[in-house]
């Protein structure tokens, strides 16, 4: 809250200069040494002419924002232009997913390369020509709806990809495959979807990929820079609910009932000892977070129960399982003390999204060459989740960032992603588009 109010009047000024500073300029100034190598050289120029157009794209799917399984119009959108580019077009994949297979002129190895295309539900908080001003239904509620997280930018950019790689298609040594994935951000209750989904519905077969690399906006970095980190990336994500059960009473009169909302806090209390006072936090870093309590209906009413939604994020397997078992004694404990119960629940959510170390070593100089060394940075882990990791469950993956925060700006005080004031520099897109078409030819020609 505090870092988002901080952040207003920059914004503007992000938003003044987004506006009047030419982009291919400025992103220009942003390129490292130029790559070696004709093909290379070819591939800068063709992404340099598609920025316009990709800028085009981007605002035009921020504007009309989907939520998760819901990427409808976003989808047409994409496998129109795949279409015209002549690639091999599957559609309704996972619920809305579209699936493309670029065969290069030349025989070699399968590369996948993935776009997740889900808004959420947040309401847009800036003033910018092309802000959402979308409204749908989630989970029986009226919500607003933003690319809060850029998944618009990561749409465009493959899509600006698509289109060089197929512009180079009689030169390229193999095939190249882009999943444009719905229901990133997990699918709306009662469905599935998402990675997992298209994994079974068969993405990662005919052709199959050997690697699959992917990118995300991240606004802790300036546009112009790419962070990665090798090895475990982002955190495992396990979804808690607890329902503390009491007795219903009046609420003048606690006694003759048992009060769920006062042992509910003394649970979601209690919940934060785990990770502070009992687990080996320097092996790796852990977070409970209770997000969403719900009991009750008017002010003098007792209700019979509360129920309380959060998230675990881990990165050790035996750490992981020893905070489940620490919840659930928590929780029973606490509440047997105050004569309620407590039914634990504990969803497996995302896997730790684990970039393969020799696959990330191999790589990592040719990001060095699209922004200049010294310009990629490694990250320390991150406890945001992200379901690219069941594609890296079944092959060698890498998944990086692309910095996003204007040069003007402290990009320390940024607003996060889901923030409704979540800002992408849009010098950023050519940097986006240049990380993903080199690392598909670098691992291409190997
Ligand atoms: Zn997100
Ligand atoms: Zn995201």
């Amino acid at each position: 809250m505090v870092r988002s109010a901080r952040k207003t009047t920059s914004l503007i000024d992000f938003v003044i200069l987004a506006t009047l500073v030419p982009i291919v300029a400025s992103a220009s100034t942003a390129w490292g040494q130029a790559a070696a190598g004709a093909l290379e050289a070819k591939i800068d120029r063709l992404a340099t002419e598609v920025v316009p157009q990709t800028v085009a794209w981007r605002r035009d799917i921020h504007q009309h924002p989907e939520l998760s399984n819901r990427e409808v119009r976003t989808a047409g959108v994409v496998a129109d232009h795949l279409r015209r580019l002549g690639l091999e077009v599957r559609t309704q994949v996972a619920h809305t997913g579209v699936v493309a297979v670029l065969r290069g002129g030349k025989p070699g190895p399968v590369v996948a390369l993935r776009a997740d295309m889900d808004a959420l539900p947040v309401t847009e908080a800036l003033d910018l020509p092309f802000a959402s001003q979308v409204k749908a239904e989630y989970n029986g509620r009226q919500v607003g709806v933003m690319h809060a997280c850029g998944h618009d930018v990561h749409t465009a950019v493959l899509m600006a990809v698509a289109q060089v790689l197929s512009q180079v298609r009689e030169e390229l040594p193999g095939t190249v495959k882009f999943l444009f994935q719905p229901a990133e951000e997990g699918a709306p209750k009662g469905e599935q979807g998402g990675a997992e989904l298209m994994i079974r519905e068969g993405v990662l077969e005919n052709p199959s990929p050997e690697v699959i690399f992917a990118l995300h906006v991240n606004p802790n970095y300036p546009a112009g820079t790419l962070a990665y980190r090798p090895g475990a990336t982002m955190a495992n994500q396990d979804s808690l609910r607890i329902v503390v059960h009491g007795r219903q009473t009046h609420g003048a009169v606690p006694w003759a009932g048992t009060d769920p909302i006062v042992v509910a806090s003394q649970i979601v209390l209690g919940l934060q000892t785990i990770v502070s006072r009992q687990v080996d936090l320097p092996l790796a870093p852990a977070v409970i977070t209770i997000g969403s309590i719900h009991g009750g209906v008017r002010s003098n009413i007792i209700p019979d129960e509360v129920e309380m939604v959060g998230t675990i994020r881990t990165f050790e397997p035996r750490m992981r399982t020893d905070i489940f078992d620490r919840i659930r004694k928590t929780a029973a404990l606490i509440a047997q003390s105050g004569s309620a119960e407590a039914d634990v629940s504990i969803e497996p959510g995302y896997p730790v999204t684990f970039n393969d170390p020799n696959l990330a070593a191999r790589m990592v100089p040719t990001l060095d060459t699209v922004v200049g060394k010294g310009r990629v940075v490694v990250m320390p882990p991150s406890t945001g989740a992200e379901d690219f990791s069941y594609y890296q469950q079944k092959i060698p993956g890498l998944y990086f960032f692309l910095g996003v925060t204007p040069n003007s700006a402290d990009p320390q005080q940024a607003p996060m992603l889901h923030s409704p004031r979540f800002f992408a520099d849009e010098s950023a897109l050519v940097i986006g588009i240049r990380s993903m078409v080199h690392l598909t030819i670098a691992y291409l020609q190997k």
